[in-house]
């Protein structure tokens, strides 16, 4: 089994904490948290990852990233630093593997029309909804619903959540209300996620022919990374250009993010994951990266995700969703049988209907889309 004595006193560990909502007992060759990495990674949501979109369509080509190789690459950038801070690699792992289980076919746009959809039945989030896949909708075990993860990693899942659904969560989201920080590794994944889209989105932007390395070169942080690549490869060109330059883009934001939370975990000098918790956000970017990381976001989503291309998409995405709710609705009776709800109750039968809309991958939604409208189509 790892050994977590090696790991810092605040970081997560594996004993101690809140533990799982159905007592187990401990594995004799795995960590608790390297047993939640594997219940993720079986589930049959990591496996629709695949097959749903980051920013490009999943068939707008085979090699963009999709919610699965992203949530990969914020995987593996999460553990380098989660080593570097001594911090608990196996719980940031989880957390990254899962962080997007409950994301939508299209990516955002199919998040905020559903949430247009059920706003008179509680809204749907895809934060939230990722923990209800870990909570509830994973059917793996024969003595409880979903996966029975360690505390540490659902909160971690639970990246935002509005004040009215934190009083519904209970302890998981406890910290909304009473204003505290999750642990550092939930800290460390946020900003993987960030460092990965923002490096993988620009890779995909120049391959899509979406945006260009002129464009680019007006934002000053990739500006000046170019300029690097260039004077270290003079007239380097293309596809390795563009490596080098993004892998210089990742360290740099790695080595600042190690560099600034280490100086101020030493400030704070916690003791404890508790300490962790009372404290402020450990887990930063300096404020000069801080501002070169914003300004590369806003490039990328004015240029990128703003760009009349994938506003099309946006736009077929977005009737595909609400048409499929709307149907479902309107006669819940076209649902598959596991999703039927005979309660009478219109919050259950329309919460069955998000959560069937939302496990859906791009080219099912499609398929069911053409199923249910296409006259073509039997
Ligand atoms: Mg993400």
């Amino acid at each position: 089994m790892l050994p977590e004595q090696f790991l810092a006193p605040y970081a997560a560990h594996s004993e101690g904490g809140a533990g799982r909502l159905y007592p187990e007992t401990a594995h004799a060759s795995r960590s608790q948290f390297q047993r939640d990495r594997d219940r993720i990674i079986h589930s049959s949501a990591f496996r629709r990852l695949e097959y749903k979109t980051q920013v490009f369509l999943n068939h707008e080509g085979d090699l963009f990233r999709t919610r699965l190789t992203h949530s990969l690459e914020v995987a593996q950038i999460g553990r380098s630093l989660a080593r570097n801070l001594r911090l608990n690699e196996d719980l940031v792992e989880a957390i990254s593997l899962a962080h997007d289980l409950g994301h939508t076919p299209f990516g955002h746009v199919g998040q905020d029309v559903l949430n247009e959809c059920m706003k008179d039945y509680g809204g749907f989030e895809h934060n939230l909804q990722s923990l209800r896949v870990v909570d509830e909708l994973e059917e793996h075990y024969g003595a409880y619903n979903g996966l029975n993860l360690m505390f540490e990693t659902r909160e971690g899942i639970l990246k935002h959540c509005s004040l009215n659904n934190a009083k519904l969560l209970g302890p998981v989201a406890q910290r909304f209300i009473d204003r505290t920080q999750p642990s550092l590794e939930a800290q460390l994944t946020n900003l993987a996620d960030e460092i990965a889209y923002n490096s993988h989105d620009i890779d995909d932007g120049l391959r899509s022919g979406l945006i260009t390395i002129e464009q680019l070169e007006q934002v000053e942080f990739f500006a000046r990374l170019w300029r690097d690549v260039q004077q270290a490869f003079p007239g380097l060109s293309g596809r390795r250009a563009i490596y080098e330059t993004l892998r210089r883009l990742i360290t740099a934001l790695a080595d600042d993010l190690i560099a600034t939370s280490s100086a101020r975990i030493a400030e704070a000098d916690p003791q404890h994951i508790d300490d962790v918790r009372a404290a402020p956000p450990l887990i930063r970017f300096s404020d000069e990266m801080r501002k070169d990381a914003t300004e590369l976001k806003r490039f990328l989503y004015a240029n990128l995700y703003r760009h009349y291309k994938v506003g099309r998409m946006r736009v077929k995405a977005s009737r595909i969703v609400r048409e499929l709710f709307e149907a479902f609705m309107a006669e819940p009776a076209l649902l598959p049988p596991d999703y039927q709800d005979k309660s009478g109750d219109v919050n259950k039968v329309a919460r069955k209907i998000a959560d069937y809309i939302a496990g859906m991958t791009d080219r099912y939604a499609i398929r069911e889309h053409r199923r249910l409208f296409s006259l073509d189509e039997l």
